[in-house]
Order: C-alpha cells, then sequence, then structure tokens
C-alpha cells in the first residue's frame, strides 16, 4: 500500500533525522521533499502546499529546532497532520433506521457492487444484522446476475425484479419486501456509467430523493488519483453523501485519493476495499492509514485481526494437547487456516512496522502454504497425530500424493519436530505466556 509514497517520504525524514544539528534550512528542505512526495502521489499541488505550511508552521512553534529529538518530533507532526488530512477519527455508518437504506454510489468499475456485498457480509457477520441487497442497475442484466452471484457466496438474499426499468420503484419495493422480511439493512447497488453524465446523476438523485437513505455512499477506485477526488466532488455536489468508501487499496496506488479527497468534499472516508474477496473489506482509521504510510506498520489492526480469529476454548484445548504431547498435524493445520483467515500474507507483513518497507520488492504468495497443506493431506489421520510412525517408504508416497518431493515432506517433519519440541518446552513456567502469544 502507497510504496512509492512511503520510500519518499521515509527518504525526506530521513535527512532530517540524521542531521547533527537542524537548521531552518535543512527542515525548509525536508519540507519541500515531503511536498513533492505528495504531488507525485498524486495529492492536489495546493493540498500539498497547505499541508507542508501547516506542519512548518508547527514545527516553527514548538521549537522543534531546539528539541531534543527533532526529527522524531518532524515525523510526528507530519503525522499527525496527515491523520488531520484523512480524517481525524474513524467514522461508522448510520444504522438507526429500521430499515437502514444505504444508497451506493460511483461509476461503472469503481467497485460498487463487490463492496455492496462485502458490507452486507461485514453488518452480517460482525454486527449480527440481517441486510438485504438490492439490485438496480436497470441496464445491464450482468450487474443484477453479479449481484446474486454475490449474494449467494455470503448467504445474504438479493432483491430484482429483472425487467422492471424505474430503479424508483425497484428501490421503494424492495425496502417494502425488507420491513415484512424481517432485514433491518437495505443495501442498493445502483447503475454506474464509465464517466460522469447527466442521466445517470439524475437517475441516482431521484432514487436519492424518493427513499431518503440514511446513509449515502460513494464508492471510487483508489487507483484513479486525481479523478477520485473529481468524480467525489460531482457526486457530492448532487447527492451530499454521506461517506466514501476507497477501493483497492491492495494494488499499486500512489495514494493521492486517500489523502486529498477529505479535504475537497470535507466527508470522511468510511470504509477501504483491500482485495477481490468479500472479507477484503476495513473500517478506514485516519491515524492507522498515516501510520503505514509513513512505514510505522499499524500493529492495532494487526492485534484486531489476531484477536477476532483468536477461540479462547480452542486455544485452551490445545494447550492440553501440547502438555500431553498430543499436537499433531491435524491441529497444525487448524493453526495454518487461522492465519490464513487474518487476510493475505503480503497486507499482513504490511501492518509489521518496518517489514512492509523490507518486503516490498518481496513476492509473498498467499499460497505459500500450499506445498505444506498438500502434504499434511497426503498423510492417513493416523500419521497426523503420530508422525513419528511415518517411514522412508511412506515418505515417497507421501511426496508423491502431494506433488512435493521426499525432501520437502522430510522438511516439514523436521520442522514439524522442533516446533513440538519448543512448544513442550514452552509449557514449563514462563513459557506460557509466550505460547498464549504464539496462539494469538
Ligand atoms: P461496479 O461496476 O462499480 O459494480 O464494480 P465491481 O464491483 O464490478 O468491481 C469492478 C472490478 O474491481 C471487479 O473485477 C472487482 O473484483 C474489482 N474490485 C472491487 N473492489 C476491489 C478491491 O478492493 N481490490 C481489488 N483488487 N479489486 C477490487
Amino acid at each position: 500500500m502507497f510504496d512509492s509514497l512511503s520510500d519518499k517520504l521515509d527518504s525526506a525524514l530521513h535527512v532530517l533525522k540524521g542531521h547533527g544539528q537542524i537548521t531552518e534550512v535543512n527542515v525548509a528542505e525536508t519540507l519541500k521533499e515531503v511536498r513533492r512526495a505528495l504531488v507525485d502521489a498524486d495529492v492536489n499541488y495546493k493540498i500539498a502546499k497547505e499541508f507542508t505550511n501547516t506542519v512548518k508552521e508547527k514545527a516553527l512553534g514548538q521549537n522543534v529546532l531546539t528539541a531534543l529529538k527533532p526529527g522524531q518530533m518532524m515525523v510526528k507532526l507530519v503525522k499527525d497532520e496527515l491523520t488531520q488530512l484523512m480524517g481525524g477519527e474513524a467514522e461508522g455508518i448510520n444504522l438507526s433506521g429500521n430499515p437502514s437504506v444505504i444508497l451506493m454510489s460511483g461509476l461503472q468499475g469503481s467497485g460498487k457492487t463487490t463492496f455492496s456485498g462485502k458490507l452486507a457480509n461485514y453488518l452480517k457477520t460482525k454486527k449480527s444484522k440481517n441486510p438485504l441487497l438490492v439490485a438496480c442497475d436497470v441496464y445491464r442484466p450482468a450487474a443484477i446476475n453479479q449481484l446474486h452471484v454475490v449474494g449467494e457466496q455470503i448467504g445474504v438474499e438479493v432483491y430484482s425484479d429483472e425487467g422492471n426499468q424505474d430503479p424508483v420503484a425497484i428501490s421503494k419495493a424492495a425496502i417494502a419486501h425488507a420491513k415484512s422480511n424481517g432485514n433491518n439493512v437495505v443495501i442498493i447497488d445502483t447503475a454506474g456509467r464509465l464517466a460522469i453524465d447527466e442521466a445517470m446523476m439524475t437517475e441516482i438523485a431521484n432514487i436519492h430523493q424518493a427513499i431518503e437513505p440514511q446513509e449515502t455512499l460513494f464508492v471510487v477506485d483508489s487507483m484513479t488519483g486525481q479523478d477520485a477526488v473529481n468524480t467525489a466532488k460531482a457526486f457530492n455536489e448532487r447527492l451530499n453523501f454521506d461517506g466514501v468508501i476507497l477501493t483497492k487499496l491492495d494494488g499499486d496506488t500512489r495514494g493521492g485519493a486517500a489523502i486529498s479527497i477529505k479535504s475537497v468534499v470535507n466527508k470522511p472516508i468510511k470504509f477501504i476495499g483491500t482485495g477481490e474477496k468479500m472479507d477484503a473489506i476495513d473500517v478506514f482509521y485516519p491515524s492507522r492509514m498515516a501510520d503505514r504510510i509513513l512505514g510505522m506498520g499499524d500493529v492495532v489492526s494487526l492485534v484486531e485481526r489476531a484477536q477476532e480469529q483468536y477461540d479462547e476454548e480452542e486455544a485452551r484445548k490445545l494447550q492440553k494437547k501440547i502438555a500431553k504431547n498430543e499436537f499433531g498435524f491435524d491441529d497444525f493445520l487448524n493453526q495454518l487456516q487461522q492465519i490464513k483467515k487474518m487476510g493475505s500474507m503480503k497486507d499482513l507483513m504490511g501492518m509489521i512496522p518496518g517489514a512492509g518497507k523490507m518486503l516490498k520488492d518481496v513476492d509473498i504468495d498467499d499460497d505459500a502454504f500450499k506445498h505444506i497443506e498438500a502434504i499434511i493431506h497426503s498423510m492417513t489421520p493416523a500419521e497426523r497425530s503420530k508422525p513419528s510412525m511415518i517411514n522412508a517408504s511412506r515418505k515417497k508416497r507421501i511426496g508423491k500424493g502431494s506433488g512435493t518431493s521426499v525432501q520437502q515432506v522430510n522438511q516439514l517433519l523436521k520442522q514439524f519436530n522442533q516446533m513440538s519440541k519448543m512448544m513442550k518446552m514452552m509449557q514449563g513456567g514462563g513459557g506460557r505466556k509466550m505460547m498464549q502469544m504464539m496462539k494469538n
């Protein structure tokens, strides 16, 4: 995420951090570089200039030049200002209606349908809501179909009315359906065009007026940079929307949209999309994003993700097994599944301070565990719980069955053996805490 911007900011601030003496001249130079980095990331020039002016003012006001650790203080000032620029606090969505109606707007291809599904899934699994998805694209039958596929995937009902050409009527009927059906959230996916046009704007404005949604969200592809900001402006003028959804932040986006959009439309970014899968959705926290941009990682999100997967009951069972020397490959497989549920490997690595930068050019394969899983699946249940019984001929079979080699099988068995020993050792006294941490 924002690799190039992070690099440039890092090198801009590095100069300052390395200097024994900090003068007004090198503060000015640093800020000039920060500004250049922001503009290169497609942040509007005016915003970038205001940004560095504010940081400069604050730096002078707080006597950075004579501070004990001026470099660190500058980094903090830049971080705080970035956080402010992106919105300050995180803002949730309004779910006060019964049902709460959420209207999605945005250009075609921005990720509206995908995000509608992600949001429905999020509200269902994390907020115990019973959402209804509504297909309101009356021009593209494929779009209606796509929403049905998404709905099926996440187990959420989709309301559509093929052949009906009136999106206002469809929306109203869907809300009535939700009321009688017990759905407490209605998410309306509307038609988008490839570029802003009057017909689309009128259509969505009409729906907006007719159904008076609790929440109108504007979905925008973060890869489109300044265009994203301009599109947001146009939609906001017509809809006065409540929040922005930035999609495709997992891609090679430069970051300009994330940084500029709030100050241009004065509406918060509420969620971000970080992948094509249904669970690739995150609440947008300006401060955590600033940390990530400055290469400081995002430990808070990492811990939260781990906690979501943490099951106390499971952890207790596991601990017992380890104590009794019964930790087997099935348990190991289980642990791998839990790590995988936390998100893509690259995304997780990016949350570790410093790791994002180090691993930026390393291709981290999400299928990194594939071989391990294949090997384990090729073992018999008895072998999985007691790997020591695997002899040379079985190793050969397992290698063949899993499409790997005897060496790979051996390597996994050796690692597993070492891990089991380590776990056993840590069972005694102080090690318990460490185990808990590992399982977390
Ligand atoms: P719509 O036309 O606005 O409804 O856009 P879609 O939901 O059909 O999305 C367009 C394309 O973007 C699809 O191929 C999606 O899989 C992809 N997409 C949507 N959100 C994300 C995201 O957060 N990350 C990535 N990498 N792709 C996304």
